[in-house]
């Protein structure tokens, strides 16, 4: 079997075994992407293929010297391109950052890096992490490795169609309203959004920080678990991260016991895709059968999300987006005489439409004028959204519901209709404001043979019992033949 294709669990085992090296393994994924990336187009940057040879021959060497080595040992991680790599350049995927350089790097990365996971390079993403498609990009267009006429989804899409192109092993993203879990299951890989605070954002170039989280894209549960046992845990760099310790994720996956599970009605409703309703309806039986307890519940103002996130999200966004103005760091107009006009043509030359749009509402959404009537409403809707949820986990461990109304549409059909887009995010965003981890695993494929995906959520910190029944139904998923290309 090809390396490249392989998790990053059967990889670490093959290695104990002295079966294969880093070094083969990372010359099997380079060869991926020399055979794959013309086509998808999931990187921005990709380092220097002798350097990163040497680094997996390094850790080889360490190992054959009996030294200890990481738990990513060797292994290939691409880090989604708003995430801080020191040395490597970071563009957000905008005009703004494209030469921006970062002199330090995020958290995250420091602790991949001291597991001995190898950094390949930058995956493509909306500009700022605006957007659900990956076409927002002003570097390319990434396409849906299973059909090029595809989005892979976003904003993590560069991220997702790099682990299911086997253009990595391991990937990371960001989160803020869906964008590591609906480009992972536009993709058919499983992506995963920790509870708010559980991983350190330190060196994520901010959108929504009442929103932006850091999340794992990989193939199967088990690589998510033991990437997630890498990058969580508390960072005084950063005070919205908590300090609470990290449980074994890989040993915690492994447990059974019987979940009651919630699937709330209101995700669905009209608009659902009726090849996505009846996949996600397969994985609930399978659950059923399996002897957990599934009971059609009600969250009442799921309606509400879409707009209450857009708000917050934009207001949010509006306020972070204004440090680039030319003086510290990224993109300067030149040519200006006066300081105003320097800062007006940067920010119209540096920033692309979809972000110049979000900061526009989220600026009126904040004005003295129409605060109270958006931006205050919307945390309140907000409020009550959490308190849905507060009450549901009361009498459930988790709640299960599609990632997203429809599989992945065609590239362009969407873009032009910003609406439309927004409201694809409406059973993704709502984690997000409530602060809690989801996941979304694969569960199936679409007629014209795209993937299904669908989501479980738990309560702030119980990583554990969403891995553990992710892991199951995964399982389940797979003997039932669910999972197998048509
Ligand atoms: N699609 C959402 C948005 O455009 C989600 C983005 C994200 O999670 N970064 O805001």
């Amino acid at each position: 079997m090809n390396l490249a294709e392989m998790t990053a669990m059967q990889l670490k085992e093959l290695l104990a075994k002295g079966q294969t090296s880093c070094r083969e393994i990372m010359e099997s994924v380079l060869d991926e992407i020399n055979r794959r990336e013309p086509e998808v187009q999931a990187f921005i940057s990709i380092r220097d293929r002798e350097e990163l040879l040497a680094e997996a021959e390094a850790v080889d060497q360490r190992r054959q010297k009996g030294e200890a080595v990481g738990v990513l040992a060797g292994l290939p991680v691409a880090i989604k391109d708003n995430i801080c790599t020191k040395g490597i350049p970071t563009t957000c995927a905008s005009r703004m950052l494209a030469n921006f350089v970062p002199p330090y790097e995020a958290t995250i990365v420091e602790r991949i890096r001291a597991a001995d996971g190898i950094i390949l390079g930058k995956t493509n993403m909306d500009e700022f992490a605006m957007g659900s498609s990956t076409e927002n990009s002003a570097m390319k267009i990434t396409r849906n490795p299973h059909n090029p006429e595809y989005v892979p989804g976003g904003t993590s899409g560069g991220s997702a169609a790099a682990v299911a192109a086997n253009e990595t092993i391991l990937a990371i993203g960001s989160d803020t309203g869906g964008s590591i879990r609906q480009p992972a299951a536009f993709c058919g890989v499983v992506g995963m959004k920790p509870t708010y605070g559980r991983v350190s954002r330190y060196g994520l170039i901010a959108y929504g920080s009442s929103l932006d989280q850091i999340g794992t894209i990989t193939k199967d549960v088990q690589d998510t678990a033991l990437l997630l046992s890498v990058i969580a845990g508390h960072d005084p760099k950063d005070s919205t991260c908590i300090n609470a310790e990290v449980p074994d994720y890989l040993q915690e996956t492994k447990t059974t016991k019987p979940l009651r599970i919630g699937v709330p009605k209101e995700y669905f409703g009209p608009g659902l895709d009726e090849e996505v309703r009846k996949s996600v309806e397969n994985a609930i039986e399978l659950l059923k059968e399996d002897g957990h307890t599934l009971d059609s519940i009600s969250l009442p103002h799921t309606e509400y999300a879409v707009p209450a996130y857009y708000i917050i999200a934009c207001a949010e966004a509006s306020s972070n987006l204004a440090r680039y103005d030319g003086c510290q760091y990224g993109f300067r107009s030149p040519g200006d005489d006066n300081i105003i006009d320097m800062f007006t043509h940067t920010r119209t030359q540096g920033f692309g439409e979809e972000v110049k749009r979000r900061i526009m509402l989220g600026t009126y959404a904040l004005s003295a004028g129409y605060y109270d009537a958006y931006y205050l409403k919307a945390a309140r809707v907000r409020t009550l959204i959490a308190r849905d949820f507060k009450a549901a986990f009361e009498s459930y461990d988790l709640v299960l519901h599609p990632i997203a109304p429809t599989p992945a549409f065609k590239i362009g059909e969407n873009i032009d209709d910003p609406l439309k887009m927004y409201l694809g995010d409406i059973y993704s965003v709502i984690a997000n404001l409530v602060g809690i981890p989801a996941i979304t695993v694969p569960c199936g494929w679409t007629s014209n043979h795209l993937p299904i995906g669908v989501q479980l959520a738990a309560k702030p910190l119980d990583e554990p019992t969403l891995l553990s029944a992710a892991y199951r139904l995964e399982s389940l998923l797979h003997k039932s033949g669910l999972l197998t290309r048509p």
